[in-house]
């Protein structure tokens, strides 16, 4: 039986996954080996017990009390804190969903690759900060990634197997998130409730306010840098607000071949669980004589400063990505406690980052996991001092 481990289960891409594999025939089709989640103890307990986990974790350690008294009679294991989840990860299982949000996914992900599971990645904050590390650590033990970013399962299908070598521009559409209608003028006034409005995916709430500052496509594009290995200026960014392409593969040749489908993450899900097979899957199908029409513009770096950022953190490289992911998951924290407004986001990371640049030297890449979480660290407290500084003038 396939041993199944789900990283970040209660969340929506955790909770999308469990979804398929319960249509599936859940524990009598899948051995599930650990499930992982931060603060909801009951819906992290249910899950546990419906597919018969070996472990449950929460990723904090103060829950470990009703973790284990949600799991009690059911004989399954209970753990706490972020070195019990990298326990977890590194328990042998073949495929390994890694849908934690945010660099906290960044040292499961990397025990996952030890012990040479196939990792489905949808935490793209791990590739970000840790691009060449990942992969490197993936051949090495020969582990196999496959992308769940809708964007890049979408690449990664049009791609066929293909060589990279062949391909001229890889083209990532974005939707341009909730705001994309706005006067530029207003979107420094933007609230959390009007940014978490997205017009058509479902998500989690901070990719969802990445998704209206594009930092979720400028994760994105270091993302197909570093996953499909291919120049920064073989990337392209276009508005798509329909979201029914999700991404395109340009080839030397001019043929481009793009990924169609509706927005539901249950098709790369899906497809990232069955590959190198195809098997049918619960997603509503294209009606393409319902679809007036497919939109497409080139987007507007004034509104959205995340893309020139992305392109100076690919030039840098070294360890300026993982330098640019922990300054924005403090840029974000901030925007949601209402304490810096939606344009100080990139305002806090570019600052950030500037300060990095001239202390210490960015450019030189990480030669372990180790230098990449001080990095984290200390991008983190460069970010919160911008934050502050921000927050007292605003
Ligand atoms: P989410 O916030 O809904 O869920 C995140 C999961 O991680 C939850 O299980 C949560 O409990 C857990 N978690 C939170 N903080 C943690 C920590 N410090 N340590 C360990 N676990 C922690 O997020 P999501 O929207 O499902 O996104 C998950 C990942 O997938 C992100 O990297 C996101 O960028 C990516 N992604 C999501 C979507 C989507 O549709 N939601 C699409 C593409 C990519
Ligand atoms: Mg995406």
């Amino acid at each position: 039986m396939r041993r199944i481990t789900l990283l970040g289960a209660t969340g929506s891409v955790g909770s999308q996954t469990a979804d398929l594999l319960r249509r599936e025939g859940g524990r009598q089709a899948f051995r599930m080996v650990a499930v992982t989640g931060g603060r909801n103890i009951q819906g992290l307990a249910a899950l546990a017990r419906e597919f018969g986990a070996e472990i449950a974790v929460t990723a904090d350690p103060a829950l470990l009390g009703a973790l284990r008294s949600a799991l009690s009679g059911s004989g399954i294991e209970a753990a706490a804190g972020p070195e019990a989840l990298a326990e977890a990860a590194s328990r042998p299982a073949d495929w390994v969903l890694s849908a934690i949000i945010g660099a906290a996914g960044l040292v499961p992900g990397m025990r996952a690759l030890e012990q040479g599971a196939t990792l489905a990645l949808a935490n793209k904050e791990s590739l970000v900060a840790a691009g060449p590390l990942m992969m490197a650590t993936a051949r090495q033990h020969k582990a196999q990634i496959l992308p769940v970013d809708s964007e890049h399962s979408a690449i990664f299908q049009s791609l066929g197997g293909e060589d990279i070598s062949r391909v001229e521009r890889l083209i990532l559409t974005a939707s341009g998130g909730a705001l994309r209608d706005w006067p530029l003028e207003r979107l420094a006034g933007a609230s959390v409730a009007e940014a978490l409005a997205h017009p058509n995916w479902s998500m989690g709430q901070r990719i969802t306010i990445d998704s209206a500052s594009m930092f979720n496509k400028a994760l994105e594009v270091i993302e197909a840098r570093e996953f499909f290995g291919v120049a920064p200026e073989q990337i392209e960014v276009i508005i798509h607000r329909e979201s029914i392409i999700h991404s395109m593969v340009g080839f030397k040749d001019g043929a481009v071949m793009a990924h169609l489908g509706c927005a539901d993450m249950r098709h790369p899900i899906g497809y990232a669980l069955h590959w190198p097979e195809r098997l049918p899957l619960p997603v509503e199908r294209l009606d393409l004589t319902k679809l007036a029409r497919l939109s497409f513009e080139a987007p507007d770096e004034a509104r959205f400063p995340a893309l020139r950022l992305a392109r100076e953190v690919m030039a840098v490289r070294g360890q300026a990505g993982a330098a640019f992911n922990a300054a924005k998951e403090i840029a974000l924290d901030w925007f949601l406690a209402g304490k810096i407004g939606f344009m100080d986001m990139a305002a806090v990371v570019e600052a950030s980052l500037s300060r990095l640049g001239s202390d210490c030297s960015l450019h030189q890449e990480a030669r372990s996991l180790e230098e990449v979480l001080a990095m984290d660290q200390l991008a983190r407290r460069r970010a919160a001092e911008s934050a502050a500084r921000l927050s007292r003038a605003g």
